[in-house]
């Protein structure tokens, strides 16, 4: 299945920690190194932490619970509940929530309000929205400080793993504060900047806090999973624009997240909206669209890949936001891709070649998001290479680099032409710091032969 959906045109792979355990994501990453053995282009592996979740306890049968009915809630197991009530996992819940206040489980599914605090752990609750409550359900506490570690035990687990592992990128979950990413950095000691970091934002403490956020980490997940509950929905469209505007003036990665094709997990086709949901993502110029459940528990994962890679070419015919208008270019080497971006579109470019050991210069052009001309990074390294599949419009390969700039960029040409399918005598703009000696970064107009 992998296989399928790297064919398909899937370039990252999620592990949501939320599922699963170790041994099972462990198979996943290794079943992942054996294809990027074999596939034109590598798949790079993402872990997700669970995060600060909270969850309804086990229920031995599904729970009816009916619109205005009162039922009772227990924070703790250990505490015995009639069998039409519920326990939720999160000890401080009766002294965090305030009589009037919403609890939101399923997703939003369901809603309850708080009528009534007891002494002994248990809470009364009327239900406003009801359904068929499963076990293990997620809860949502909206406009509440949830008092849990950004990190959470299990979390520093799954993240130690995921360093073993040599994953790509790192998201950490319900990120409220800059400081949640200072403690990951911190437990990440030399693999900072190595692992590149993603900033989930999924409440209203991110999405107040996100510009001091956007300064420490690498990219945002717009995770409107949860953002959709925390935040009046109403406001989510005002909230995934704001955050993907931001990304574009900082230079940083984002990703939009989740319901992108929630119907194709039971039917073949997706709905009319949700295409034009898609298609919104692609003309904000964001890097990437998430799916979650679709290609999980769904009846058709490789076509809801290849919709999205569809609605995606179809609509990067049409003109962006152009959001990276705004682009604030902090370092002069920015400024130096910018420059190589215009005098690609001026020219009509069919690209702009880069060659990075690091990926930052192919980061600086992919921030100027250039229309027209495709980016092609070239590396010798490989975990660079993988990372950079995250980044919009570009095209990585691993080549080994001589001591010879222009032997190494022979290399590069004969990628374009083999690989690629540029034609001899294709005009591309090179940028890189191999081309002047000495690290002096310099850009060319080339053809090639
Ligand atoms: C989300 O809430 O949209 C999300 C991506 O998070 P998760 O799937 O991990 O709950």
């Amino acid at each position: 299945m992998l296989e399928k959906l790297a064919a398909a045109g899937m370039d990252v792979v999620r592990l949501n920690m939320s599922h699963g355990d170790h041994e099972s994501a462990a198979e996943v990453i290794k079943a992942i190194k054996t294809l990027n053995r074999k596939v034109p282009y590598p798949i790079a592996v993402l872990l997700d932490t669970q995060g600060p979740e909270i969850r309804t306890g086990d229920l031995a049968d599904e729970l009816e619970l009916k619109n205005g009915s009162i039922i009772s809630i227990s924070v703790r197991d250990s505490v015995d509940v009639e069998s039409s009530s519920f326990h939720i996992h999160y000890d401080e819940l009766i002294d965090t929530v305030n009589v009037g206040d919403r609890i939101t489980v399923d997703n939003g599914i369901i809603n309850l309000e708080v009528m009534e605090k007891q002494e002994d752990g248990i809470m009364n609750c009327r239900v406003i929205d009801g359904g068929i409550l499963k076990s293990k359900r997620h809860v949502n506490l909206p406009g509440i400080r949830v008092n849990l570690p950004a990190i959470t035990k299990k979390d520093r687990a799954d993240i130690l793993f995921g360093l073993e592992q040599h994953v790509d990128f790192i998201a950490l979950s319900f990120v409220r504060e800059a400081a949640d990413i200072r403690e990951l950095k911190e437990l990440m000691g030399d693999q900072v900047g190595k692992i590149k970091i993603i900033a989930k934002i999924e409440d209203q403490l991110g999405v107040r806090n996100i510009e001091e956020i956007l300064e420490e980490a690498d990219g945002i997940m717009v995770a409107r999973g949860d953002l959709g509950v925390e935040i009046n929905v109403a406001e989510l469209p005002n909230v995934q624009r704001r955050i993907v505007q931001l990304c574009a003036e900082h230079g940083k990665r984002v990703i939009v997240a989740t319901h992108l094709l929630e119907s194709m997990i039971e039917n073949p086709i997706p709905t009319r909206a949700e295409v034009t949901d898609v298609a919104n993502a692609i003309y904000e110029e964001v890097d990437a669209v998430m799916l979650s459940g679709e290609t999980t528990i769904g009846r058709y994962p490789i076509r809801c890949v290849e919709q999205l890679v569809e609605i995606a070419e179809a609509t990067e015919s049409f003109k962006g936001l152009g959001f990276s208008k705004q682009l604030n270019k902090t370092h002069d080497k920015h400024h130096l891709a910018a420059t190589a971006v215009d005098l690609a579109e001026s020219l009509g470019a069919e690209g702009i070649v880069v060659i990075t050991r690091r990926g930052y210069m192919a980061d600086f052009v992919t921030n100027c998001r250039p229309k027209g001309a495709r980016i092609f990074a070239f590396t010798n390294d490989s975990q660079t290479r993988r990372r950079l599949t995250l980044n919009r419009n570009l095209s990585a390969f691993r080549t080994a680099f001589s001591t010879d700039p222009e032997k190494t960029l022979q290399i590069a040409f004969d990628v374009l032409k083999t690989r690629v399918g540029l034609s001899e005598g294709a005009k591309v703009v090179v940028i890189s710091d191999i081309l002047a000696g000495s690290g002096i970064d310099a850009i060319q107009i080339r053809t090639l032969t």
